[in-house]
């Protein structure tokens, strides 16, 4: 399941439900020309701003920090799964998120 967020990112959302417990998956890729490929979260912790970038378009966009991102993710992926009947993700909904990639020297 995907979607559009409207800024330049594509949603990407996988629901696993085994053992009658509903766990939800998040990721995201650039939308920019119909690119594609899976973005980067960059940041110095969860107090500070969120660059989301794109390996090959650079910066997406920004959020001030790890809340806002989370948020924008869940609902985001609340809207898919409730157009998919799906559980939305709450407190109670375990999902994994993109990661945080702290370390720009990490590049192959
Ligand atoms: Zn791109």
């Amino acid at each position: 399941m995907e979607n559009e967020t409207g800024i330049n990112l594509r949603i990407e959302v996988k629901v696993n439900t085994e053992g009658g417990k509903q766990t939800v998956q998040t990721s995201f890729v650039c939308d920019k020309g119909k690119c594609g490929k899976e973005i980067e979260v960059r940041s110095d912790g969860k107090n500070t701003t969120h660059n989301v970038l794109c390996p090959e378009h650079g910066l997406l966009t920004s959020f001030p920090n790890e809340a806002a991102l989370r948020k924008f993710t869940v609902d985001a992926a609340n809207k898919i799964l409730s157009a998919h009947g799906h559980d939305l993700i709450t407190e109670k909904t375990s999902y994994t998120a993109i990661d945080d990639n702290p370390d720009p020297n990490s590049v192959n």
